[in-house]
């Protein structure tokens, strides 16, 4: 290609099923190719098989283009462009590189019609991939493939190469099993005398077991990620990796970044493995990103979501969605993680007081006369602690050094248990200074009540 010809790339999808992680992942190698080469990036959606296509897939597509902000320059439907397409086979027919053949098309009254086939010249093509290399494909085993059902209803391989030359498309890239494609399109491309596009061929993406991923291996739509509750950048920057390496250590990129660093001679041939946990982790540094108000914004919504799909009323406010970010957030790595706390209840003790086993309460092998001195203990000192004092740190040194004394276990657990009601939860500190000065006293207050009865 000329060094002084715009890029332009093209993401053309078929409406005939959701945008699957594939699809999107090449979605992303044009538009990054484009942004880098501060090209035009196209979105093309390929709806001519009407009977396999349908708007509201066509919608989901533009749905989660727009969710991962994959925004294109310009947008066409094949279906709008027959016009287009009939001059061009009108071309074909004339020049004698194509012919309209009655067949039988089978069917129960083994009906005939007329298709419209190319006259295959049998040649050996050779492109220059420019993942794969020089790619050399020999054309005769192909016949006199059709290009058309009629002079109005053109087929794939004819508006693939109409298309990218009117809307002046200088780099296909695309998914591997397109390659196969890529010598009838060819001989399309050459009879017509357009110039050849470069190619690329961007490696398949397979499941961990190394099959091809597929629905059995869980989420294959793109917009279930952002159900899951995915950042769009996370999804970006893993995508990214599926077949592209920065060539450097760098795992974890912002889209700034990838439009920079990203270049078509560093993705490689070979399959690329999809991982979820993998994905998961890097949404857990893109998590970083978020301010604490996003954070919190974000947990509130989901819980109260959840709370909604599980038929509650119950709703969580703002100040309680915080208490649960302060608390939580080093451990959320994807923003579904909270949907299995909430299911099992491991949040509750957050928004309501929780309700204490007497057995539980206990360390060990302490007592419940030990156990009620401590908290008496605890209460005393934090009783001294101003509203403003009740901070960590001022917490931790009003009871640490008791609890060293007497061991860290035998105070600190009843403290904790007291606060949480659970096995596993944050230290007692983080807890009192998230629930605040009287929710700690009152809980702490309640477990001695409920220890003397
Ligand atoms: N419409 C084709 C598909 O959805 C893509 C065609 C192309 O990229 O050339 O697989």
């Amino acid at each position: 290609m000329e060094n002084n010809k715009q890029v332009v790339t093209r993401f053309a999808p078929s409406p005939t099923g959701s945008l699957h992680i594939g699809g999107s992942r090449t979605a992303l190698f044009n538009y990054l190719y484009a942004r880098k080469h501060n090209g035009r990036f196209i979105l093309r959606i390929e709806d001519t098989d009407k009977a396999r296509s349908s708007t509201a897939f066509e919608s989901e597509i533009i749905k989660a283009m727009e969710w991962l902000s994959l925004k294109y320059d310009e947008m066409y439907r094949q279906s709008e462009r027959e016009e287009i397409y009939k001059k061009y086979i009108e071309i074909l027919l004339k020049n004698d590189n194509a012919y309209i053949s009655k067949e039988d098309t089978g069917g129960d009254e083994n009906k005939r019609s007329e298709v419209i086939r190319f006259k295959n010249p049998n040649e050996k093509v050779t492109f220059d991939d420019l993942i794969r290399g020089e790619v050399t494909f020999d054309t005769s085993d192909l016949g006199d493939f059709i290009i058309a059902r009629s002079i109005d209803e053109p087929l794939y391989h004819l508006t693939v190469v109409v298309d990218d030359k009117e809307m002046g498309v200088t780099h296909v890239i695309r998914a591997e099993e397109h390659i196969s494609n890529t010598p009838r399109q060819l001989l399309i491309i050459r009879a017509l005398g357009f110039e050849e596009p470069k190619y690329a061929h961007i490696p398949l993406i397979l499941a961990p077991d190394k099959s091809k991923l597929s629905k059995r291996h869980g989420a294959v739509s793109t917009l279930d990620y952002r159900d899951k509750g995915y950042l769009p950048d996370a999804v970006i920057n893993y995508l990214a990796l599926l077949g592209w390496n920065p060539g450097t250590e760098q795992e974890i990129f912002s889209k700034q970044e990838l439009i920079e660093f990203f270049s078509i001679s560093q993705v490689q041939k070979g399959g690329a493995i999809f991982s979820e946990e993998k994905l998961s982790w890097i949404n857990k540094a893109h998590l970083k990103n978020l301010s604490k108000i996003e954070l919190r914004d974000q947990i509130q919504k989901r819980i109260n979501a959840n709370y909604k799909a599980l038929g509650k009323t119950t709703e969580i406010d703002e100040s309680q969605a915080e208490m649960v970010r302060d608390l939580f957030s080093e451990r959320i790595s994807v923003f579904c993680d909270i949907d299995e706390w909430q299911k099992n209840g491991e949040l509750d003790f957050i928004f309501n007081d929780p309700n204490i086993s007497k057995e539980e309460i206990v360390w060990k092998d302490s007592t419940i006369e030990s156990t009620i001195l401590h908290l008496n203990f605890i209460e005393e000192k934090l009783n001294n602690l101003s509203e403003s004092e009740f901070k960590y740190e001022r917490i931790k040194s009003a009871i640490w050094e008791y609890a060293d004394e007497k061991g860290r276990g035998e105070v600190l657990w009843p403290f904790r248990f007291a606060l949480s009601g659970q096995k596993k939860s944050p230290d007692p500190f983080s807890l009192a200074e998230v629930f605040g000065r009287d929710t700690t006293l009152k809980r702490v207050k309640n477990a001695v009540i409920l220890l003397t009865k």
